[in-house]
């Protein structure tokens, strides 16, 4: 549905001939294909909508101008930047489309361990000038290529770093944040013209409209600065690097250690992560080469660092003994790179973290001990630059069972079950890479600042151009993998949340099916309350169903139908 002329003019005027296009080829690429696990919302068989013209704002203040003429308008946005989401493109027909990348603006304020930035600024060079002056950010688990800025105003953030340096919703500072009502509010001590340093004022304290606990998915206007809490960074000015595209080497950590390490029980594993977290011992922390799946990692971890070995070597590496050795020794295991802020604390928390080892039946993985395989690992862990890696298998997937943070030892134990699930299907037809059951993966530090948490997804790799297998795949979501999480209370389903941002058919749902789905619902008062939120931020309602509201009229009628039952 194209804009009416007048509106596109309009637009025009604001970011000029160049920033704005309605070309159907351009138009076309701001399309997201059928679902991956950015959405958490089931592969189906769709595209979201084509928007009707694609602008590339390069200020704050034509930001504001834009977003006034939506209004004036009533024209549908959404504000996207490195678009590793799916929830970062359009819901309905007739929407723009906001490609932020002409603002990527960083400046790092040394004194206050703090970096201001605007959308475009990437995690890569956030930390690469950061670490200039012996700081570095937190990377969340989509990898370097994405947007700080957007990881932090529109989503949750949490990454192999997070257990060190805190996940995005921690480290959110000082916001300058075009409202969806046109206006501009700048929040903590920018709001009061004291600096970039504190959220939390003197200035106004808007952290739980702005994100809350999620991230409100670009639902909320659009940030176009804001500053970041940075963590102390124990390595060099430079990171330098060695190696061919692809496969790089960190060199110079010296303080620095990378560990797999191993376990015999999920109790044993979990038991080693709490203890570790309760002595600040690892900088990061993660599963995650289990994505690749428990029967094939070892040989894809050998590929993965061979320039000489590609996919077809799998068969062969996974004969070998050596390649045996290593499957078995890493079933049940986490990563995980120590750094010692001196010489001394690397060796106390050397020592420290043999004698854990010890207490909970652990090892260290032997083939990632070799200094090279040391190497690659401390670039994939401190840059998190690998994230092509998570496609390999079919070029899609989602993630499912979502092992939550809530209880860790809870958590740890469905593993071994839910992998028998996930290998079950996996076994039932070619819908599905075959890779052993469990490939659960995720960060050990969901709640930031680490504390015996885990956020972990199941992944499923399927073909997104094969229809049987899309088909397949959902139905092993909203069937075997449902009918566990119900059963298991105490672990957290990540699907259905996300299934009630958009409808299967790629477009937005309607306040009327919002409010059928949450009236019902535990927990309806917050939905309830973010209806009122957005009535008083989003009177026009210009964003889209990924801010999940009930009308609370509609509340009280339901409750009133209920009692009379
Ligand atoms: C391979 C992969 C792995 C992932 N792993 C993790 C993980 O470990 N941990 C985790 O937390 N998440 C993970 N995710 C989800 C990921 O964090 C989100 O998809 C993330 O928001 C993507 O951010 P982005 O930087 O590409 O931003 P975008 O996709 O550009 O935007 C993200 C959201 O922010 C909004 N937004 C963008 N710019 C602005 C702005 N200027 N103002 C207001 N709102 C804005 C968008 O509308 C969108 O809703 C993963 C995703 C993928 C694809």
């Amino acid at each position: 549905m194209a804009l009416s002329r007048e509106a596109y003019k309009a637009f025009e005027a604001v970011v000029g001939k160049r920033n704005i296009s309605e070309d159907t080829a351009i138009c076309e690429t701001y399309r997201c294909a059928a679902a991956q696990s950015s959405a958490h919302y089931g592969p189906y068989n769709h595209r979201t909508p084509m928007p009707a013209a694609v602008l590339m704002p390069g200020s704050t203040e034509e930001v504001q101008e834009i977003i006034r003429l939506c209004n004036k308008y009533k024209i549908h946005y959404k504000a996207s930047t490195t678009f590793w989401s799916s929830h970062g493109f359009i819901g309905y027909d007739g929407c723009i489309q906001l490609d932020m990348r002409r603002m990527k603006k960083i400046i790092i304020d040394p004194k206050n361990k703090v970096a201001i930035i605007e959308p475009y600024a990437i995690a890569a060079t956030v930390q690469a000038e950061a670490m200039k002056y012996g700081l570095t950010c937190n990377i969340p688990g989509v990898g370097c290529s994405s947007s700080v800025l957007a990881n932090t105003a529109g989503w949750g953030g949490a990454g192999p770093s997070s257990v060190f340096t805190g996940n995005t919703v921690e480290n959110l500072l000082c916001v300058e944040w075009v409202l969806p009502n046109g206006e501009v509010a700048v929040t903590g001590t920018a709001g009061s013209n004291d600096g970039w340093f504190y959220g939390e004022g003197p200035g106004p304290s808007v952290r739980c409209i702005l994100r809350g606990a999620g991230g409100t998915c670009g639902e909320m206007g659009v940030c176009t600065r804001m500053s970041i809490k940075l963590s102390p960074w124990p390595g060099p000015k430079y990171l330098p690097t060695s190696g061919i595209s692809g496969i790089y080497y960190a060199e110079g950590l010296d303080n620095f250690r990378y560990y797999t390490l191993c376990f015999p029980t999920w109790d044993d594993w979990s038991g080693c992560v709490m203890k570790m977290n309760e002595h600040n011992l690892m900088y990061t922390g993660h599963r995650q080469f289990s994505f690749f799946g428990r029967d094939v990692k070892a040989a894809f971890l050998r590929i993965i660092t061979n320039p000489d070995l590609q996919l077809c070597d799998l068969p062969e590496l996974m004969a070998d003994p050596e390649v045996i050795k290593t499957t078995e020794s890493m079933k049940i295991e986490f990563h995980t790179v120590i750094a010692g802020l001196s010489k001394r604390d690397l060796e106390w928390k050397e020592e420290a973290l043999d004698a854990i080892l010890k207490e909970f039946h652990g090892w260290k993985d032997e083939w990632s001990l070799r200094p090279e395989i040391q190497k690659y690992m401390l670039t994939y862990f401190i840059r998190l630059g690998h994230k092509n890696l998570n496609y390999v298998h079919c070029g899609a997937y989602e993630g499912h069972f979502g092992l939550h943070r809530n209880n860790q030892i809870l958590s740890a134990r469905l593993v071994e079950p839910a992998a028998a699930i996930k290998r079950e299907f996996e076994e039932s037809g070619p819908w599905n890479a075959k890779v052993g059951g469990d490939s659960a993966m995720g960060s050990l530090g969901g709640l930031g600042g680490g504390g015996g948490t885990m956020g972990w997804e199941f992944f499923a790799s399927y073909d997104a151009h094969d229809k049987k297998s899309v088909e397949k795949t959902c139905e092993y979501f909203k069937g075997p993998v449902q009918d566990f999480m119900t059963k298991n209370c105490g672990v957290t389903e990540m699907g259905s949340g996300q299934e009630n941002s958009r409808r299967p058919d790629g477009y937005c749902w309607t306040q009327e099916d919002h409010n059928r789905k949450f009236a019902g619902m535990p927990g309806t008062n917050m939905f309830a309350y973010q209806w009122q939120v957005r009535e008083k931020f989003n009177p026009n309602h210009l964003g889209s169903s990924y801010y999940q509201t009930c009308d609370p009229e509609y509340i009280k009628e339901f409750k009133a139908r209920q009692a009379k039952k």
